[in-house]
């Protein structure tokens, strides 16, 4: 079988964490602030806060930017459904966009006329590991005096013009188990603003500043130094694991035939998280495919099989008869195939010639 995804943990990871285990500090201490530096390196920005998870951190982005109740937050229906949850926890309303049929992510030009007295933030999610169309996203939120959560949870290694996803606003990254890099679990909050990040590292902390003085309400949202020790090796392994990844990308779609292959649009570089093909013809035809190819050795994945507004606690909020055409008809269509950096070259014939047979 050949996995939808695979860790890659070595020696190094392994050494990393009995080195925390021997220290006896375990929870948050010098190595997440080590990750945390690291971090803001790699992403370029001024701030990196790391979180237990990035559901966690894009909670906190949300609320360091002064987002909540009575507030609407435009976002993508079409990601995993942490996104859109985050947006409930702080009280604000979904509102979502639909996107683009060819990079997946929200399209722009419906954006403006989603916008209400009430939006206070966009939440554009870099889905799969490709930026969304920051420039657009920015000049109107600049014009309209909105905040940016970048839902970046897909997007480490992925950029937009030169500039880092998660580096234009709020960034918010996830480094669970099967993202591109991970510490087990884990997030990372990324920003250049003062003010903001000063705030989330209260936030993540019962809102302590001073020891047992607690200014607002806050949560335990830390980081583990073992997480962190686990996230340190893992940056280090980045560019590496980005490149291979690309170079899978780039061998599926240029042998792939019987299935419409992911397009990388021309301003960025893709960090290829997911590579999601379509098949035409219905979440039957899709299923089909799915398993048989999962029968015939090659793992997928689809991502996702519901978009957000379709799913039951989103309906039950009553937000109103949405037509989503796209997210809806792409839902049925996607699904992924192994891209993943331990990938060899045989893999790839295989895959190449199962997804061609179908
Ligand atoms: C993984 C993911 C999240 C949530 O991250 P966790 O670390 O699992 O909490 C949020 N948004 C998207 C798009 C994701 O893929």
């Amino acid at each position: 079988m050949i996995p939808i995804s695979k860790t890659i943990i070595g020696e190094e990871e392994k050494r990393a964490v009995l080195e925390v285990l021997d220290s006896g500090m375990l929870a948050q201490g010098p190595k997440v602030a080590a990750l945390e530096a690291a971090f803001a390196q790699t992403v370029r920005t001024k701030h990196a806060v790391a979180t237990s998870s990035g559901t966690t951190a894009l909670h906190v982005a949300l609320l360091a930017n002064g987002i909540g109740p009575g507030d609407e937050v435009i976002t993508s229906p079409f990601t995993f459904i942490a996104s859109v949850n985050s947006i409930l926890y702080v009280g604000a309303r979904p509102v979502f966009c639909d996107i683009d049929e060819t990079t997946f992510n929200i399209d722009v030009r419906q954006l403006a006329k989603l916008i209400t007295p009430r939006t206070k933030a966009i939440m554009p999610v870099h889905v799969y590991g490709q930026a969304c169309d920051m420039d657009e996203i920015m000049a109107i939120a600049r014009d309209r005096g909105l905040a940016v959560v970048e839902d970046a949870a897909q997007a480490i290694g992925t950029s937009y013009r030169g500039k880092s996803a998660g580096s234009f606003g709020t960034g918010c990254f996830s480094l669970y188990a099967t993202k591109n890099i991970m510490s087990g679990e884990g997030g990372m909050i990324t920003t250049d603003d003062d003010k903001i990040a000063e705030l989330a590292r209260t936030l993540r902390h019962h809102g302590m500043r001073r020891r047992y003085y607690h200014d607002v309400l806050g949560f335990n949202f830390r980081m583990t130094d073992l997480c962190a020790a686990i996230g340190i090796v893992q940056l280090g392994r980045l560019a590496d694991i980005t490149q291979r990844r690309r170079k899978n990308a780039a061998y599926l779609s240029e042998h792939i035939r019987t299935v419409r292959v992911p397009r990388s649009a021309p301003r960025g570089e893709h960090a290829w998280h997911q590579y999601t093909v379509r098949i035409e013809g219905g979440a039957a035809r899709r299923d089909a495919a799915v398993a048989n190819l999962t029968e015939r050795g090659i793992g997928c994945g689809v991502f996702y099989p519901v978009p957000a507004h379709k799913q039951t606690h989103i309906r039950e909020l009553g937000l109103g008869d949405m037509s989503l055409p796209v997210a809806e008809r792409l839902s049925d269509e996607v699904f992924s195939l192994p891209v993943h950096p331990s990938l060899e070259q045989t893999d790839l014939e295989t895959i190449v010639r199962e997804v061609n047979a179908l």
